[in-house]
């Protein structure tokens, strides 16, 4: 059965000024829908062909003579969780239990910002920042390219896409401005309380 594109969880207006519709166009309808037309390309007539996504990623990881198919597999994944992590009039500080784990497992919501932040801007070249639960204790991580936390065990929260196509239209070369205003404007916490499960 072939991945679908799913659609944008709101317009492609919704996130603006901090998110254009027009990155979000080239974002969402070209490059993550290249992603899932490669796979399907790739996946089709192997035995991983009617296997969930993510068990697939989970299996693959690490394969060097799947990485064309993991690469475009995990693309898909992470882009449809991106676009889950964010809402128009997102971001600023989570609430409840969320709220409690920040300031337990990670020192407060100061210093969660800080090293989310610090992982999104010092990952070199293509990547993602992520916040997970590792262990049950929640974490700071960040992966190259395609790679997600799904092969090491760790359960995905939220996460922001540093690739440049993510941002350059908006921010040019102004990473740390685009993690900013992520942070500030655009993080669904609803999205990542409920992935606490
Ligand atoms: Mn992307």
């Amino acid at each position: 059965m072939a991945l679908e594109l799913p659609p944008l969880p709101y317009d492609a207006k919704a996130l603006e000024p901090y998110m254009s519709a027009n990155t979000l166009g080239f974002h969402h309808g070209k490059h993550h829908a290249a992603y899932v037309t490669n796979y399907n390309n790739l996946v089709k007539d192997t035995p991983f062909a009617d296997r969930p996504l993510e068990a697939v990623i989970r299996e693959i990881a690490g394969d060097s003579s799947k990485q064309a198919l993991f690469n475009n597999g995990a693309q898909v994944w992470n882009h449809t969780f991106f676009w889950n992590c964010m809402k128009p009039n997102g971001g600023g500080r989570p609430g409840g239990d969320l709220a409690r784990r920040i300031d337990s497992d990670l020192g407060g919501f100061e210093k969660f910002a800080e090293a989310f932040k610090n992982a999104a801007v010092t990952q070199f070249g293509s990547g993602w920042a992520w916040l997970v639960l590792d262990g049950g204790k929640l974490a700071i991580t960040k992966t190259a390219n395609a790679d997600n936390p799904l092969p090491r065990n760790q359960k995905p929260l939220l996460t922001c896409d540093v690739w440049e196509h993510a941002y350059y239209l908006d921010y040019q070369n102004r990473r740390p401005d685009f993690v900013q205003a992520f942070l500030d404007h655009l993080v669904n916490w609803d999205f990542v309380e409920k992935n606490l499960g």
